[in-house]
């Protein structure tokens, strides 16, 4: 895809390199356009930090899968689209990826992306990711995006524990949450009517921005 005119005055000349993983994939990226989108890059690369000097900055314990799709959605701001489980756990993994830099718009773009994924696969949360997603966000609404989804398919959440159809269920829930009391309480707490809304969400309720600007607003 061709970049915009918008999007071409904002690569600007220089360019930066990020090397990715144990085996240092390479990333050559414009760095007008990275510092611009990306707080995190823009103090890296515009202080007195030895990656503003070098131009270099090293990321040896992400993926290069999940920094490939960090940089599609930089350059056409757009994220691509697979409808694979493969693809939906580097969804997560993106997003796990924006928290941790701060990349809010990211975080709200992948947090589409994730439900765009589940809305065509028709795949319920597995209880793995949903541990998975406690361990890896701290003020994310992903969690709470997790949790609705999770409760929709389990039916739980306000109601009693007798629901839950199997012994085996309550086992699986005691294991991923007895080390995570916010993952417990999240679940024996939702709100049950999420069940009956679940296609009717506002898609921004699980976005990161609040009173601020929705980025699917604010597009090119
Ligand atoms: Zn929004």
């Amino acid at each position: 895809m061709l970049p915009s005119p918008a999007l071409g005055e904002r690569l600007g000349e220089d360019v930066i390199t990020l090397y990715v993983g144990t085996k240092r994939n390479k990333f050559i990226i414009h760095k007008q356009l990275i510092c611009e989108s990306c707080h995190f890059f823009e103090v890296a690369f515009t202080s007195s930090f030895k990656e503003n000097l070098e131009g270099v900055m090293c990321l040896p314990e992400k993926r290069p899968e999940i920094i490939s799709l960090f940089v599609s959605w930089l350059y056409p701001d757009r994220i691509p689209y697979h409808e694979t489980e493969e693809h939906l756990l580097n969804m997560y993994n993106l997003h796990f990826f924006a928290e941790e830099i701060g990349e809010e718009r990211l975080m709200d773009a992948s947090m589409d992306a994730i439900q765009d994924e589940y809305q065509n696969l028709d795949i319920p949360i597995s209880y793995e990711m949903l541990a998975k997603v406690y361990d890896n966000t701290t003020k994310s609404r992903l969690r709470l995006f997790a949790i609705d989804k999770f409760v929709h398919f389990q039916e739980l959440g306000n109601l009693p524990v007798g629901r839950v159809d199997s012994r085996k269920d309550l086992a699986e829930l005691w294991e991923i949450t007895k080390g995570n009391f916010d993952l417990f309480y999240d679940i024996f707490t939702a709100d049950p009517r999420f069940r009956d809304e679940w296609f009717e969400v506002d898609m921004c309720k699980y976005h990161q921005h609040g009173g601020g600007g929705c980025y699917s607003n604010a597009r090119k």
